[in-house]
């Protein structure tokens, strides 16, 4: 999935989690079980460095904004912006991950890779993966879900 949409599910977790030492983890595994959903990537096998590198700044930047506005505007405790850093920061790691592997050969990584890769529900290059709008109607509900749980819960 997007990584607007792994922040916001993982600060919608921070914020209902109290104990940082678990929201880690948990955020982790959240990522992994978002990934088995159908949802469409702006990457794929001609992406190269050069031409995705602003689609995912974009992304990453975009779900910062809307977490630091969150944060902002709900005049939060310490305790709150801890957890809901906590819980962005964890959920995005599995992409950064990817990201260190995929450009960086960082060979240590190619295990937790192949475990990201495995949990995706199709094959590389499927057009299940395609970037259209009936492909990011999962990021769209669970984005939408992760916004009410910040605002109302
Ligand atoms: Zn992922």
């Amino acid at each position: 999935m997007i990584l607007i949409t792994h922040a916001l599910v993982g600060a919608a977790l921070g914020k209902q989690i109290g104990n940082p030492f678990i929201i880690a983890p948990l955020a982790i595994a959240l990522h992994f079980c978002l990934d088995t959903f159908r949802h469409g990537e702006y990457l794929n096998r001609q992406s190269t460095f050069k031409n995705t590198t602003w689609k995912v700044a974009l992304d990453l930047f975009s779900g910062l904004i809307i977490v630091t506005l969150y944060l902002k505007f709900s005049h939060s405790s310490i305790e709150t912006l801890q957890n809901v850093f906590i819980g962005t920061f964890f959920s995005l790691l599995p992409d950064l991950t990817t990201v260190l592997y995929w450009k960086f050969h960082a060979n240590f990584l190619k295990k937790i890779y192949a475990f990201h890769e495995w949990v995706h529900p199709y094959p590389k290059g499927d057009q299940r993966y395609d970037w259209n709008l009936r492909n990011s109607s999962n990021d769209i509900i669970f984005s939408l879900i992760a916004i009410s749980i910040l605002l109302f819960f």
